[in-house]
């Protein structure tokens, strides 16, 4: 439980080459590690483009941080929190987060609500300084979270005074989507990368063969729960066993929070994996879906039909999309349950 302060530690680069063997360069993949967004990233891209796209998708993650950071007084997010109700002009970049952040809280009937960040500053998730707050101060704090008061008009964000915003949720998310492109427009054909265990790739492997990724077994996190066959797909998970801490009572709090009632979300899922073509909508559903529980996920899933989700339940059970099954290895004993359409 390591305090981890949301975005502050700027890009820290590694580059390594590690080349495969006698392979030809087409197979040879270029792979670059960096800690930005609060968390280690690895990019990996195949092909002789694979240095320069490497290159150029770590410039565009420092300046995407730079735009959506909570803390960073210098970014958008930052100057719209502190502006006192004022509007405050926003990038294209940030417009897109915002414009997603609002797709998914309606889509999820409020379950992905950025506007929960005072409510996570109270139980130290923000800093590292955990506590438990007491009922009366969280009530006081959500009457404070209504996310419909947030506005964006002519490229002007509206945060009013009293409120804050933090895209915690969607940002990782949106940072893969926009490496995905940098990858493309540098004519990468064969990529994977990590953002803190959220996978985004490209392509297929640089054989043809699906990539596999692994997703973390909620229950031992060292572990995988099952393996995804994958291409053209991001694949990102939200879990109680992320970001958490134990309380006196020997409790576990964990970092995302139901505005329902300004606790730790607690309906019945540890983990959430959304499998989409778009990584920032894919980002915003692993949130929601973890908050909604598996009723309300499971109906969100029919509703929308444009991903896919692996959910495991607090009792042990993996509830999975039909449009997945056949590409999900269980490494469990625990039962697979399809969600049908
Ligand atoms: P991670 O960032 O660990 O991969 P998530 O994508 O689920 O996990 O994002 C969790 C972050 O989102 C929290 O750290 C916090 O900043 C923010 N958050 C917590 N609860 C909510 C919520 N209900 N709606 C929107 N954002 C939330
Ligand atoms: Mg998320």
């Amino acid at each position: 439980m390591q305090m981890r302060k949301k975005y502050a530690v700027s890009a820290l680069l590694l580059l390594t080459l590690c080349g495969c063997g006698a392979d030809p360069a087409a197979q040879e993949a270029k792979s670059l590690d960096l800690f930005a967004m609060d968390t280690y990233m690895n990019l990996k891209a195949y092909g002789s483009h694979a240095d320069a796209a490497l290159k150029a998708s770590a410039d565009r993650i420092t300046e995407l941080e730079k735009l959506l950071s909570v803390t960073d007084a210098g970014s958008e997010i930052y100057a719209a929190n502190h502006a006192d109700g004022a509007a405050v002009g926003i990038s294209p970049d940030t417009e897109t987060v915002l414009d997603m952040a609002a797709k998914v809280y309606a889509e999820s009937r409020g379950a992905l609500n950025i506007a929960m960040y005072p409510v996570l500053q109270a139980w130290g998730f923000t800093t590292g300084a955990y506590q438990v707050p007491d009922g009366e101060q969280i009530a006081a704090l959500l009457a404070e979270t209504d996310f419909l008061q947030v506005t964006v008009r002519d490229s002007k964000l509206t945060v009013p005074a009293g409120m804050q915003i933090d895209l915690g949720a969607l940002a990782k998310g949106y940072a893969g989507e926009c490496v995905m492109e940098c990858m493309r427009e540098n004519g990468v054909k064969s990529a994977i990368i990590s953002l803190g265990g959220n996978v985004q790739a490209i392509g297929s492997k640089p054989d043809g063969s699906a990539w596999k990724v692994g997703i973390t077994n909620p229950f031992l996190p060292d572990e995988n729960l099952g393996i995804l066959q994958v291409t053209d797909s991001a694949v990102i998970t939200s879990g109680n066993y992320e970001r958490y801490f134990e309380g006196d009572d020997g409790q576990r709090y964990w970092h995302i929070l139901d505005p329902a009632d300004g606790f730790p979300a607690d309906n019945g899922i540890v983990s959430a994996t959304v499998i989409g073509a778009n990584g920032l909508y894919c980002d915003a559903l692993s949130t929601a879906l973890f908050v909604e529980g598996a009723d309300r996920a499971a109906a969100h899933w029919r509703a929308a039909q444009d991903f896919q989700a692996v959910l495991v339940t607090e009792d042990a059970r993996i509830l999975i999309t039909a449009g997945i099954q056949d590409g999900f290895e269980n490494l469990t004993e625990m039962p697979v349950e399809v969600i049908a359409p």
